[in-house]
C-alpha cells in the first residue's frame, strides 16, 4: 500500500532546501483537509537550498525535475494518479541530487 505524499510533506535536498509541492490539475483529494499531491506538475520548485561549490562557483538546487517518478503504478485517488511518499528516492533535483522525506505525514493514516 503506497503512502500518499501530502502538500505539507517536506521533501529536502541534501543542502537543506525544501520542495514547494504544487499540483497542475488542482486538488485531487485530501487527508484531514491537507491536499494529496499528484504527479501532474512538470517540476516542483525548491526553496532555501544552501548550495554547494564546484571550484569557485556556488550552485543551488532550484527544483525537482521529475515529479512523475514518484507516481504509484496502481494507486489512484478519484481516477487520478497520486504521488507515493515511498518512491521519493526516485526524485532528483535540477543539480542531480536525490531528495529525502524522513517522516511522511500520511504514514499514520495508512493501514498496512
Ligand atoms: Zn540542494
Amino acid at each position: 500500500m503506497p503512502i500518499p505524499l501530502l502538500e505539507i510533506d517536506k521533501l529536502k535536498c541534501p543542502h537543506q532546501g525544501v520542495a514547494i509541492l504544487e499540483s497542475k490539475i488542482g486538488q485531487v483529494a485530501n487527508i484531514q483537509g491537507i491536499p494529496i499531491m499528484d504527479t501532474s506538475a512538470s517540476a516542483w520548485a525548491i526553496s532555501g537550498c544552501q548550495g554547494f561549490w564546484v571550484g569557485n562557483v556556488k550552485l543551488l538546487c532550484t527544483s525537482i525535475t521529475n515529479p512523475h517518478a514518484c507516481k504509484a503504478d496502481k494507486f489512484k485517488v478519484l481516477g487520478k494518479f497520486v504521488a507515493d511518499a515511498e518512491k521519493v528516492d526516485k526524485l532528483k533535483t535540477d543539480k542531480g541530487f536525490s531528495v529525502t522525506l524522513p517522516n511522511p505525514y500520511a504514514k499514520p493514516f495508512v493501514k498496512r
